[in-house]
C-alpha cells in the first residue's frame, strides 16, 4: 500500500467538464497490545477485505520499533467495528502523519547552499516523502554546509523517534560454517579457513553474561550452518527465554517460512536478513547460488510472521552505484523495515574480492544519516564492520542517525575465525560505553555495571 494522493473523479461545478480533483488519502496506523493481538487483527483485518501494510510504530507511540498495522482511512470505521465485535482492545489508533521539522533551514543555511538543496531541506521540513534523484543528491554532495545539514536533520530525527540513548546488544557468532558461495564473505563455503561450531553450553554460557550486565537483546548469527537446524534453534531459544527471558535476534539466513514460523513460536523476536544490495543484476554477480526474489520472499515472510524485520545494505561492493544505495533505501522504507544495517564493504582473504578497496567511510556514515531521515522510526547501527575501519567512523555514525551497537561476544578462542571480512573489530561493552560518550548519547537504563 503506497502513501501518497489518491485520485478521486470529481466533478467541476458549474460546468459540464468532468475533471479529476486530488485528495490527500489518510492512512491510519492500528497499535496492538501484543505482537500475537497484532498478528491476530491483521489476519482478522485481511478476512474481511481490509487492505493493510505492517510498518514500524508512530514516534508518539512510545516503544520504539513495535510494528503498526496500517489501513487506508476509508477503512478505519469498518476496522474498529471488526475489533468492537472480536472484542479486541487496542494500545490506539494514530492517523499517519507526516513527521514535521520546523527550523531546519535558517536565513544563514540559505544563504550558503545550493537551491536545489533547500528544496529537498524544505521537503525535509514538511514531512514529505523524498524522490530518488533527491536521495542521490544528499548522498553525492560534496559541500560541506550540505553535508552538515544533512547530518544534523538525521540527528534530530533520531532524538525526535527514538531517543537519545544508545541502544546496546550482544552478538555471539555461533558458527561459522556454511553452505552459501557468497563471493564477498569470508567465511563462504568457497573458502579454506578453519571451521568451528558452538554447542548449546558455550552459547548459555555467553547468554548468561550478557542478561547479568543487563542487556535485554542477543543476537544469534551463524552461517547457514545445516548442523544448526530449526530443531536445534528451537531448543536454544525456549532455553534462553526460560532462564533468562532476553529478546532474541536472529540471524541464520534464508529458510523455508514454517521453519521462519516455528521459530517465531519458539519465541524468536527479531530476525536479521540483509537485502545486501536492492540491484538484482549486482545481486546475482555477487551470490552466485543466491536468488534475489527469494531473498526479497524471506524478508516478506518475516514481516508477515511478526518478526522486528531487520535488513541492510553493504556500501561499496564492487559494481554498486550511487543509484543502487538510493534505491535500498526506498525500499528499506518501502518494505517497512525496523531495523537496518549499513556497514562498508571489507575485502576478505582468500575471496574473490580479497584485492578490492573498501567501502567509502564517509559515504556510509552518510547513507545511514538519509536512511534515518526517510525511513525515520527504525533502529539503524553503527556497524561493526564501520568500527573495524575506523573507531572513529563508529563515534561519528552515532552523531548522524545511528542509535545501536552490536557488542561481539563471540568466545576469544573462535572468534577470529568468523572473519566475514579482515580484521574485524571486537567491540565491547566498554568500547560502547566509550562511544556512547564520545557521541553525547545516553546509556541505557537497562545496562547493570
Ligand atoms: N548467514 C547470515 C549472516 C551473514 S553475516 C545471512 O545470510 O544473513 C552478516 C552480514 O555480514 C551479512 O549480511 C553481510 O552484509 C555482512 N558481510 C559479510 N561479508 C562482508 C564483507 N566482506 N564486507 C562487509 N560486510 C560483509
Amino acid at each position: 500500500m503506497r502513501q501518497g494522493k489518491s485520485k478521486i473523479r470529481g466533478e467541476v461545478q458549474g460546468t459540464f467538464l468532468k475533471g479529476c480533483v486530488y485528495v490527500e488519502e489518510k492512512f491510519y496506523l492500528i497499535l496492538a497490545k501484543n505482537s500475537a493481538q497484532m498478528l491476530l487483527i491483521n489476519k482478522l483485518l485481511r478476512e474481511n477485505g481490509i487492505e493493510t501494510d505492517l510498518v514500524p510504530s508512530p514516534p508518539e507511540s512510545g516503544t520504539v520499533c513495535a510494528i503498526a498495522i496500517k489501513i487506508q482511512g476509508v477503512n478505519l470505521e469498518k476496522a474498529k467495528n471488526i475489533l468492537f465485535e472480536n472484542q479486541i482492545e487496542v494500545r490506539g489508533i494514530y492517523e499517519d502523519k507526516k513527521m514535521k521539522l520546523q527550523g531546519l533551514i535558517d536565513k544563514k543555511l540559505g544563504a550558503s547552499v545550493s537551491k536545489e538543496f533547500l528544496d529537498i531541506l524544505k521537503k525535509i521540513e514538511d514531512g514529505d516523502e523524498l524522490l530518488e534523484k533527491e536521495i542521490v543528491y544528499l548522498l553525492s554532495t560534496k559541500d560541506i554546509k550540505e553535508i552538515e545539514s544533512i547530518y544534523a536533520a538525521a540527528d534530530r530525527i533520531k532524538r525526535e523517534t527514538v531517543g537519545n540513548v544508545l541502544e546496546i546488544r550482544g552478538a555471539i557468532e555461533f558458527s561459522n560454517y556454511c553452505c552459501k558461495k557468497c563471493k564477498y564473505c569470508g567465511i563462504n563455503s568457497q573458502n579454506k579457513i578453519e571451521r568451528y561450531r558452538m554447542n548449546e553450553e558455550e552459547i548459555m554460557e555467553v547468554v548468561g553474561y550478557l542478561n547479568k550486565i543487563g542487556l535485554r537483546t542477543v543476537i544469534l548469527q551463524s552461517g547457514e550452518d545445516p548442523h544448526w537446524g530449526t530443531e536445534r534453534l528451537i531448543q536454544l531459544i525456549k532455553r534462553i527465554k526460560i532462564e533468562t527471558g532476553m529478546r532474541i535476534t536472529l540471524s541464520v539466513g534464508e529458510k523455508s517460512f514454517e521453519e521462519y514460523e516455528s521459530l517465531k513460536l519458539a519465541g524468536a523476536d527479531n530476525y536479521l536478513l540483509k537485502i545486501e544490495t536492492t540491484n538484482r543484476k549486482l545481486f546475482k554477480t555477487i551470490h552466485p547460488d543466491g536468488d534475489f526474489d527469494s531473498r526479497l520472499k524471506c524478508s516478506r515472510w518475516l514481516k508477515e510472521l511478526g518478526y522486528i524485520n531487520g535488513s541492510g545494505n553493504i556500501i561499496g561492493i564492487p559494481g554498486q552505484t550511487i543509484e543502487d544505495i538510493a534505491r535500498d533505501i526506498l525500499y528499506f522504507k518501502e518494505m517497512g523495515i525496523n531495523m537496518i544495517g549499513i556497514g562498508p564493504f571489507i575485502p576478505a582473504k582468500g575471496t574473490v574480492f580479497e584485492n578490492m578497496p573498501p567501502g567509502d567511510i564517509d559515504l556510509t556514515i552518510r547513507t545511514m544519516a538519509v536512511t534515518r531521515i526517510v525511513c525515520k522510526k527504525v533502529y539503524i547501527p553503527s556497524t561493526t564492520a564501520l568500527a573495524s575501519l575506523s573507531k572513529d567512523a563508529q563515534i561519528r555514525a552515532l552523531k548522524a542517525g545511528a542509535n545501536t551497537i552490536m557488542l561481539i561476544n563471540t568466545p576469544a578462542k573462535y572468534r577470529t575465525n568468523y572473519m566475514i571480512y579482515n580484521d574485524k573489530n571486537m567491540v565491547d561493552i566498554d568500547s560502547a560505553i566509550y562511544a556512547a560518550k564520545k557521541a553525547g548519547l545516553e546509556l541505557p537504563k537497562y545496562l547493570k555495571l
